[in-house]
């Protein structure tokens, strides 16, 4: 029997919707991030032996010793940014992973420039994002603290690793009145937003998180 219909139990349509229903419980209340979350098939992002626990509110492990985010953190980050943006912003996301943030972000505003410090993984998500035929997002392999300045300046920013700081090129790639939304610091992490004004910086800091480190370079 084909593998997707031996999984089709835990991974179905029912048990995205107990997903959604739980961040609602959550105190996740914005329909339209709802309604990406019930679209985006998360066990596909995740590899097929922990397909069954893809609905579950927690991070598992994809390749490369790196994570899929908790949904929940997902959710969180997702509707910060969309708090400040509108659909037509256009947005840069650091830490591309398995790409599940990038499919929900694709699915809520108008282009999402991606970037991945890990080639081989990368490689692997432009091939799922491609089948799930996301078409609004351009991916790259490179450091994402230098940001992607041929397609700045950004509405949004959102950092899905921890950084020690707020890294200074992404602030200038950022447009006027544009968020960056960020967990920072090192062994305890604050989500952060920062929000430009001009020349200054809005901070304001919402719950401890935990995420892997933003790390420099590129891996081959
Ligand atoms: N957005 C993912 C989370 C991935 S985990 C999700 O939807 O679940 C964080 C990712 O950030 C990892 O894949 C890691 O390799 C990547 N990363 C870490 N430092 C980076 C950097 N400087 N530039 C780009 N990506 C980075």
């Amino acid at each position: 029997m084909n593998s997707k219909l031996v999984g089709s139990g835990m991974t179905s349509a029912r048990t995205r919707e107990r997903m959604v229903q739980r961040l609602g419980d959550a105190g996740i209340s914005n329909l339209h991030i709802l309604e990406a979350m019930l679209h985006v098939p998360r066990h596909l992002f995740v590899d097929e032996a922990l397909a069954h626990r893809a609905y579950e509110d927690v991070a598992l492990p994809i390749a490369y010793n790196q994570t899929i985010s908790q949904p929940w953190i997902v959710a969180r980050m997702t509707e910060v940014l969309y708090s400040h943006l509108s659909p037509t912003a256009s947005v840069l996301e650091i830490g591309t992973g398995c790409g599940y943030q990038t499919a929900i972000l694709a699915r809520l505003f108008r282009h999402v420039y991606s970037i991945e410090r890990i080639a081989p993984l990368l490689e692997r998500t432009k091939g799922r994002l491609k089948q799930l035929h996301i078409a609004n997002l351009s991916l790259k392999c490179a450091d994402g603290s230098f940001g992607w300045s041929q397609h700045a300046p950004f509405d949004g920013m959102i950092i899905t690793a921890a950084a020690p700081q707020l890294p200074a090129y992404l602030v200038k790639q950022l447009a006027e009145g544009g968020v960056i939304v960020l967990p920072e610091g090192e062994n305890t992490q604050m989500l952060k937003v920062y929000r430009k004004e001009g020349d200054r910086l809005h901070i304001s800091e919402l719950e401890a998180v935990r995420f892997v480190p933003l790390l420099p370079g590129i891996e081959r």
